[in-house]
């Protein structure tokens, strides 16, 4: 890293934890705040979390991965203890796992899908906000940051489940937001548009006519990419925000206009 490149570094030295890195918005944010001079603990479900840190350790960057479920308390516990271990503190957070739903109307849909996108979705952005703000207020500083989506704002079509969980972070980091600001916490969410990730991948890789009626719809004629919105979570995550609490910011290409 030349000096002027460390200068201009949004998180050097910070300890910063990411979940969902193996793939997508994730990932991006891992290798992003990496080159920002973060230390990464790096939690998703898929043992491919491993891979990702490795690679970024070989540039560097100290980064250890967990295997873990947001969605469940002891594997998130686990996960931020770990990061205050390994690294004496937790100083940002991007609590970013989630899992797309698959279509159902509003009345056909069982309580077993309900409870899984609710459970990794939303429950994890609570369980995950819980263990950090308890070390976070010790400390009396901190910054979270949590992807909710456009369908936090607006109802996504066919997914009633989707547009709760993801509602549901908007409110939770409203409600932390106002809570934690005495104690030096400032908490916010990005609002993804369409992005090009695997999630994404999977649900349009069934047809070319959706894709393309997808992209004809979308105002720059193209999704997101994810590093685009790990830019938003890097800005948020970082000092050069410091006034920025309980925000829900849309980065989604004019896609809604609130
Ligand atoms: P992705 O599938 O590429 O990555 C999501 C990651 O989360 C995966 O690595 C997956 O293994 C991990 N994950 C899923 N369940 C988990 C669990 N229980 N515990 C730990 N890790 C788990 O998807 P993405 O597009 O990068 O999505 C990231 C976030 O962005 C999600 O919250 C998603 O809802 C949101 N989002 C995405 C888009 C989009 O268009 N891609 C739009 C709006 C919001």
């Amino acid at each position: 890293m030349t000096q002027r490149e460390a200068q201009a570094a949004l998180l050097t030295g910070k300890a910063a934890f990411i979940t969902g890195a193996a793939s997508g918005i994730g990932r991006a944010a891992a290798e992003l705040f990496a080159e920002h001079g973060a230390r990464l603990t790096l939690v998703d479900l898929d043992p491919a979390v491993e891979a990702v840190a490795e690679k970024l350790k070989a540039a560097g960057t100290d980064a250890i991965a967990v295997v873990a479920d947001v969605s469940k308390e002891e594997d998130v516990a686990g996960a931020v203890r770990l990061c205050i271990e390994s690294f004496g503190g937790l100083d940002c957070a991007f609590n970013n796992a989630g899992i797309n739903a698959p279509r159902s109307t509003f009345h056909e849909l069982s309580l077993e899908t309900w409870n899984r996108v609710i459970g990794v979705n939303l429950t994890s952005v609570f369980l995950c906000m819980k263990h950090q703000l308890a070390h976070m207020v010790q400390v009396g500083a901190g910054s979270i940051v949590n992807t909710s989506s456009v369908a936090g704002f607006t109802a996504a079509p066919g997914q009633p489940h989707y547009t709760a969980s993801k509602h549901g972070v908007l409110g939770l980091t409203k409600q932390a937001a106002r809570e934690y600001a005495k104690h030096g916490i400032r908490v916010n969410a990005v609002c993804p548009g369409v992005t090009d990730t695997e999630l994404v991948q999977r649900s349009l890789s069934l047809s070319t006519e959706i894709r393309d009626s997808l992209l004809q719809s979308l105002p720059f004629g193209r999704m997101g990419e994810p590093r685009e919105i790990a830019q938003a979570a890097l800005w948020l995550c970082s000092s050069a925000s410091s006034f920025v609490s309980g925000e829900s910011m849309a980065v989604d290409g004019a896609g809604i206009c609130r």
